[in-house]
């Protein structure tokens, strides 16, 4: 994960989004993680591990096969969109993705609810996705999940800025104007053709 962690259980949200990059390009690029099930197994194993040590909770017993690659690239890009910065208007974040998933109380010893996944595959890691932009959105973390708004971009950063005022995971890489207009213009190039 780039620049800082989300706090708690939230940081699951900031993984699943960095595991890809926004844009397909044929350009050289971070590879998307979510792209094959070996990858993908492996990425999933590592973030329950983070998010079971930052939440103090059982690892998940969630697995990812092929047919869940799809769906939760899917709800991956609706997450990206929901955390971009200011009211651009360039998408409406799907929410589609979070109705109905289920998710399971229990009581843990100390006397805390706990919080897990109840359903198998891409459907469980949204189920805790959205638990977790629930639990943000009431703590008044959320506003500071951003998405770099740089189209190439997408990184999923988190804001410790005083006044949560960063837009740009990177001001001077991202947030170059110069970058940007010679990025629209390959994009452009890139259509003509
Ligand atoms: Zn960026």
């Amino acid at each position: 994960v780039p620049g800082e962690r989300a706090p708690g259980g939230l940081v699951l949200v900031q993984e699943l989004v960095n595991t890809g990059l926004r844009v397909p390009s044929d350009e050289p690029r971070l590879a998307d993680l979510l792209a094959d099930p070996g990858a993908a197994g492996r990425w999933l194993a590592a973030a329950l591990a983070e998010w079971a040590q930052a939440t103090g909770q059982p690892v998940p017993p969630l697995t990812l096969t092929a047919a869940d690659l799809g769906p939760l690239r899917e709800v991956r890009e609706a997450i990206r969109v929901l955390a971009a910065p200011g009211d651009s208007g360039d998408a409406e974040p799907g929410l589609a993705w979070l109705a109905g998933l289920p998710v399971a109380l229990s009581m843990q010893p100390d006397a805390h609810v706990g919080y897990a996944p109840a359903a198998p595959g891409w459907r469980g890691v949204a189920a805790l996705a959205g638990a977790e932009i629930l639990l943000a959105q009431q703590r008044g973390q959320w506003p500071r999940l951003k998405t770099c708004p740089f189209p190439a971009c997408g990184i999923a950063f988190y804001d410790v800025s005083r006044n949560a005022s960063r837009v740009w995971h990177d001001v001077a890489t991202c947030g170059n104007q110069t970058n940007l207009r010679a990025y629209r213009a390959r994009r452009q190039d890139g259509a003509a053709r």
